[in-house]
C-alpha cells in the first residue's frame, strides 16, 4: 500500500478523488479509438450517470476502471492504485474495492440465490460464520429475504438484477460500477433498481451507473457525464441527458 500511496502524492490527486483518469485514450486493435483523451475525476461518494450512444466508449471506461482492459496512453487511478503500474499479483486484491453489475445479470443458472451471493465470498475466502451472516443481510437489503432459495429462473428480471447487485456487494466494496443494470428491465423495474442504487449510493459507496434511460437520467438529477465517439463531451452536476440527432 505504501507504494501507491506515495505514487498518488507525486501525482497529486487530490485527497477525496477516488477515480482518476488522466487524458487517457484506448485503441482496439481495429477501427477507430474507443476512448481519446478522456479525462475523469470522480470523489469519494458521488453518483454519477454516464450517457451516451451506442458506441460512445462507456463499457470500454468501465473494463479500463476494472483494470480488465490497461490504456493505449493516460494515467488512471482508482483508490489510490495506479492502474498503468499496478504488479499482476496486486490486481486481484484492487477488485475487491470493486463491485461491478452487468445488463445481463450473469448469474450462476444452476444456484440458487443464496448460493450465487456466497460465491462472491468464498472467492475472497471469507469464513462460513461470516458468509452464513453477510448474505442474508445484504440479500434483505436488496429486498429479497425471502427468496433466497429461488433459482434465477424463478425469479424476474428486476429480482435476478437485485440478486447480482447483492453479489457485487457483499465483499463491501467502495465503488460500484453498473454498466446498463436496467437495460433489460421494464420501466417499473428499472425505477426499483435505480432508487436501489441511490440507497445504497446514500449508504457511503461511490456509484457509476452507465445508462440509456433518459427519463430516470432527466429525473434523478445526478451528476451526468455525456461521452460521444471516445470522448467526454459534457459534464453536469444535477444533469440531464442530452437530446442528440439520435
Ligand atoms: P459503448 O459501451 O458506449 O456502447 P464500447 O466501449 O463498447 O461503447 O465501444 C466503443 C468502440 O470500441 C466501438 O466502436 C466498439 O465497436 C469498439 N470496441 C469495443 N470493444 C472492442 C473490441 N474488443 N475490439 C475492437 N473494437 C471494440
Ligand atoms: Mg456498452
Amino acid at each position: 500500500m505504501a507504494k501507491e500511496l506515495r505514487g498518488r502524492k507525486k501525482k497529486n490527486i487530490s485527497g477525496d478523488e477516488i477515480i482518476t483518469m488522466n487524458n487517457v485514450s484506448k485503441a482496439y486493435a481495429t477501427g477507430a479509438p474507443a476512448l481519446n483523451g478522456v479525462d475523469l475525476h470522480i470523489k469519494k461518494g458521488e453518483f454519477v450517470f454516464i450517457v451516451g450512444d451506442s458506441g460512445s466508449g462507456k463499457s470500454t471506461l468501465i473494463k479500463l476502471l476494472l483494470r480488465e482492459l490497461v490504456p493505449t496512453s493516460g494515467e488512471i487511478n482508482v483508490m489510490g492504485y495506479d492502474l498503468i503500474r499496478i504488479r499482476h499479483r496486486k490486481i486481484p486484491k484492487f477488485r475487491r474495492n470493486l463491485g461491478i453489475v452487468f445488463q445481463d445479470f450473469r448469474l450462476l443458472k444452476d444456484r440458487n440465490v443464496y448460493e450465487n451471493v456466497a460465491f462472491a465470498q468464498r472467492i475472497i475466502q471469507m469464513p462460513g460464520k461470516e458468509i452464513k451472516r453477510n448474505v442474508p443481510s445484504i440479500l434483505a437489503t436488496v429486498g429479497l429475504a425471502g427468496k433466497y432459495k429461488a433459482k434465477p429462473r424463478q425469479l424476474s428480471g428486476g429480482e435476478q438484477q437485485r440478486v447480482a447487485i447483492a453479489r457485487a456487494l457483499v465483499n463491501r466494496p467502495s465503488i460500484l460500477l453498473a454498466d446498463e443494470p436496467t437495460g433489460n428491465l421494464d420501466p417499473k423495474n428499472s425505477w426499483e433498481i435505480m432508487k436501489l442504487l441511490e440507497q445504497i449510493n446514500e449508504n457511503g459507496t461511490t456509484v457509476l451507473v452507465v445508462t440509456h434511460n433518459r427519463e430516470i437520467v432527466n429525473a434523478m438529477q445526478k451528476r451526468v457525464i455525456t461521452m460521444k465517439k471516445g470522448v467526454v463531451v459534457s459534464d453536469e452536476e444535477k444533469g440531464g441527458y442530452i437530446d442528440d440527432e439520435d
